[in-house]
């Protein structure tokens, strides 16, 4: 798929995981991210092969390749000191690369949990042996993409020397990136608002992480200030980082070349379709006519008000 931009929203399984391309292609997303089963709960069922052969055809149809990308669900903690709950955990992420693997696709994203108190160094030797654990065991061609956490009491990998302490720490590195979300950096004390400190931050994620491990870019705005250490999503624009923020962000060179995936609901203000027109605007980059006549065709079709009502957030 050759667009100058590839951006799109988390749409919806509903119905089947293989119906999401086409949510995805009816609006008019030139990427797109979904949870493979139900986020919020630890009980799922196995994915059907028919099903995920399915998904494989239509991502394929609609040329999405390595643009559909996975989100672990909520409930695991791959640095929880609880015997239980990590080996819970453990065994939830180790489905889900295995069923990324079934679905054909190359990303899935993973919070780093949180150590509950146990310590930063606690938290780390669990995820890293959980993730080198899966890696080693899973022979598939699923990337773990890393996500940067909101500074949330506990959480790991908010700072960007956490992430690359954990990058550093594990034995296998060849399936590893990371997800950059900008409502999480600005949350965790990453100013995002300016050019000057859209410039500095990023060049502080390059210096300590590294460019070369990003992989996927989550474009969300925040409902609360700068260093306030809570995640709370916010339409693009709309938030405290706010639109010439996100005309910085967008226009970064190195940011605007990845997937960029919007993760915030439908409510009255906003619709998926206004979501992306709004990234590519303030990114500058006209749109392609094809994808100007999909958003019309959605915006007039019934499937507008689809997943309106939907509680919380994704991702
Ligand atoms: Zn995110
Ligand atoms: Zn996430």
């Amino acid at each position: 798929m050759g667009y100058p931009l590839y951006v799109g929203v988390h749409v919806s399984i509903s119905g089947g995981v293989s119906n999401a391309p086409d949510r995805a292609y009816e609006r008019g997303c030139t990427a797109f991210q979904i949870f493979t089963r139900n986020p919020r709960g630890w009980k799922y069922k196995d994915l059907g092969s028919d099903e995920a052969e399915l998904f494989r055809n239509k991502v394929a149809r609609y040329g999405y390749g390595n643009l559909a990308i996975s989100h672990m669900p909520y409930l695991p903690n791959l640095s929880s000191p609880d015997e239980r709950i990590y080996n819970l955990s453990l065994e939830s992420f180790r489905n889900e690369v295995i069923r990324a693997g079934l679905l054909g696709i190359k990303y899935l994203v993973i919070h780093l949990g949180s150590h509950m108190g146990a310590g930063f160094e606690a938290g780390k030797k669990r995820l890293v042996k959980a993730i080198d654990q899966v890696i080693s065991s899973v022979d598939n061609d699923v990337y773990i993409l890393l996500e940067n956490m909101a500074g949330q009491k506990n959480s790991m990998g908010s700072r960007f020397e956490d992430i690359a302490e954990i990058i550093d720490s594990l034995s296998f590195k060849d399936r590893i990136g990371v997800c950059f979300d900008t409502s999480h950096a600005f949350s965790a004390g990453y100013d995002l608002r300016s050019k000057d400190s859209v410039d500095e931050t990023l060049r502080e994620f390059d210096r300590v992480v590294g460019f070369k491990w990003l992989m996927v870019v989550h474009i969300n705005d925040s409902k609360v200030d700068l260093g306030k250490g809570r995640d709370i999503h916010e339409h693009v624009g709309l938030g405290y980082i706010g639109e010439d923020g996100f005309r910085c962000i967008l226009r970064h060179d190195v940011i605007r070349k990845h997937p960029l995936i919007l993760e915030t609901p439908v409510d009255e203000r906003r619709e998926d379709v206004g979501n992306i027109m709004k990234v590519w605007e303030l990114a500058g980059v006209e749109p392609p006519e094809e994808l100007v006549e999909r958003w019309k065709a959605f915006l007039t079709s019934e499937k507008r008000s689809y997943a309106k009502g939907k509680k919380g957030g994704w991702g």
